[in-house]
């Protein structure tokens, strides 16, 4: 099941966004403009950032191009810059920052795949229309020119951002040939932007998939991670499992699709995976500390893409008809870690993904809330840091019609979290500790282990309790005060 397509844009809100967006980045484009130009060099902003300022979605990153030789741009940049790093000076990438800006200056270039050594050969090109032309998408393939802001567009890129569509400037034949990652960016990018690839381009990329097995894996993981955090990663998956692409780079997920079965006696795992992708999008305001801005969680993101891998390989047919998944969770799990590791994520992002998997049917055991305090301790502690994005896959995984189900469910889970706030609450309670201990006690006071002792830890302990945390120093003055008063009153 695919989205709707998104609405063509108008060219006048284009050019009208794109006004709005160059008078904020102005002073920036056209300071760096005027320094390029009297230095004897051409300048352009390029790529992402004219094509994110057309859909008003610009960041704080600006990308250029430059006739500029690295050392050039270095030597030009060190007096403007507050920072400035090498990003690739075997690409010819300069970056730099001033004040919140970042900007990445790339000497023009005209690149060739070398799919034999998997190392792009770079060759500095001469020309801005060149460099435009190796670039992946028409909608990348625009520059503004600078300081004139000529706009530059040699492949009718805003007409394919007007109208959403990812189009090669070359054939998407030769473009993939040269770089099989643009097939990867392809899906990225319909994830990131809501657009649809051209029929060409999703025929190349379903002709050339098996070409993306000469890609590193990391690179392969970067496009991936981008399009599982983008707004519309339902697309871009769909998209990479409808080309045969995700048969090499996440084989688990089109494998759910297979499991539709005929009869229908259970529900499509592919299309439940992809709603509960999206229904635990929905909760990501809760992993937000108080008061910032909700960001994409690929953790809990990719924990809800992979929290059923299991079921193809646990399905059995019992007699009357009922399917069973039993311990798909345990290796889904596993599938996951290995999944994981081929694409080098690191150890605690796989921890995190898979100790999810592992433990998103645990809940299911919760019945109408008969867990003991000790079940629902295990329930926190097996979970740890990842416990807030256990409560969301969890909550999400529930893709029932049926809304008395799904409110019921929810009940019980409400119920579940309540208990355990009220649980961690009592417990760290009794885990307060006077700010002395019987040693110390024994030691100011000067004397033996006996019920004094007691007495004045049980002191210590309400005042703990009434007046919180104190210092060393202010505990042991207070608990003279106390044992002078308390032997005046005694004696
Ligand atoms: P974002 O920075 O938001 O991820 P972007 O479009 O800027 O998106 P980058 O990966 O930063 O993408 O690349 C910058 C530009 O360089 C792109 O817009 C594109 O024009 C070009 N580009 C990057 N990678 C490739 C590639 N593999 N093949 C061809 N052109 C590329
Ligand atoms: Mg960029």
């Amino acid at each position: 099941m695919s989205d709707p397509l998104l609405p063509p844009i108008m060219i006048s809100d284009v050019q009208a966004t794109m006004a709005t967006e160059l008078d904020r980045i102005g002073p920036v484009i056209d300071e760096l403009g005027a320094m390029f130009e009297s230095a004897g060099h051409e300048l352009a902003m390029v790529g992402g950032p004219v094509r994110d300022a057309m859909l008003g979605r610009l960041q704080v990153d600006l990308d250029f191009t430059t006739s500029a030789r690295p050392e050039q741009v270095e030597k030009l940049l060190r007096p403007w810059c507050d920072a400035m790093w090498d990003v690739g000076r075997a690409f010819g990438t300069i970056g730099a920052r001033r004040g919140e800006w970042q900007v990445e200056i790339t000497t023009y270039r005209s690149e060739k795949y070398d799919a034999s050594s998997r190392k792009p050969e770079v060759d500095y090109g001469d020309s801005l229309v060149g460099d435009l032309g190796r670039r992946d998408f028409t909608v990348n393939s625009m520059a503004l020119t600078l300081p004139g802001r000529t706009f530059e567009d040699p492949h009718g890129g805003l007409v394919d951002l007007a109208t959403r569509v990812l189009r090669t400037p070359g054939t998407p034949e030769d473009s993939f040939s040269d770089d099989p990652l643009r097939m990867m960016r392809a899906a990225r990018f319909v994830a990131q932007l809501g657009f649809e690839v051209a029929p060409e381009v999703r025929q190349a990329m379903t002709d050339m998939a098996e070409r993306i097995t000469i890609i590193s894996a990391e690179r392969v993981r970067d496009e991936i991670v981008k399009l599982i955090c983008a707004p519309y990663p339902r697309r871009g998956l769909i998209l990479l499992v409808e080309t045969g692409l995700a048969d090499h780079v996440l084989p688990e997920l089109p494998a759910l699709a297979l499991e539709r079965d005929e009869h229908h006696r259970h529900k499509d795992v592919y299309e439940h995976t992809l709603t509960v992708l999206e229904q635990s999008m929905e909760q990501e305001e809760r992993l937000a500390p108080a008061g910032a801005r909700v960001q994409p969680d690929f953790t809990s993101r990719f924990a809800a893409l992979m929290h059923d891998v299991g079921k193809p390989k646990t399905r059995r047919f019992e007699s009357g008809g009922l399917v069973t998944f039993h311990h798909h969770d345990v290796v889904g799990a596993k599938m996951t870690r290995k999944r994981m590791k081929a694409l080098r994520f690191s150890n605690d992002e796989i921890d995190a993904v898979s100790t999810l998997v592992e433990l998103h049917l645990r809940f299911h055991g919760y019945g109408d809330g008969e867990w003991t305090d000790s079940a629902v301790r295990r329930y926190v502690r097996d979970a740890g840091d990842q416990l807030t994005r256990l409560h969301i896959l969890t909550r999400a995984d529930c893709t029932t019609r049926n809304q008395r189900k799904a409110d019921r469910l929810r009940r019980v889970y409400d119920d579940l979290e309540a208990r355990i706030d009220r649980l961690s609450e009592e417990e760290e309670l009794a885990s307060i500790r006077p700010d002395l201990d019987g040693t110390q006690i024994m030691e100011i006071l000067d004397i033996p282990p006996g019920r004094e002792v007691g007495a004045a830890y049980k002191f210590l302990l309400e005042l703990r309790m009434e007046e919180g945390p104190k210092s060393e120093e202010d505990a042991k003055a207070a608990l003279l005060a106390w044992w002078s008063g308390g032997e005046t009153e005694g004696s």
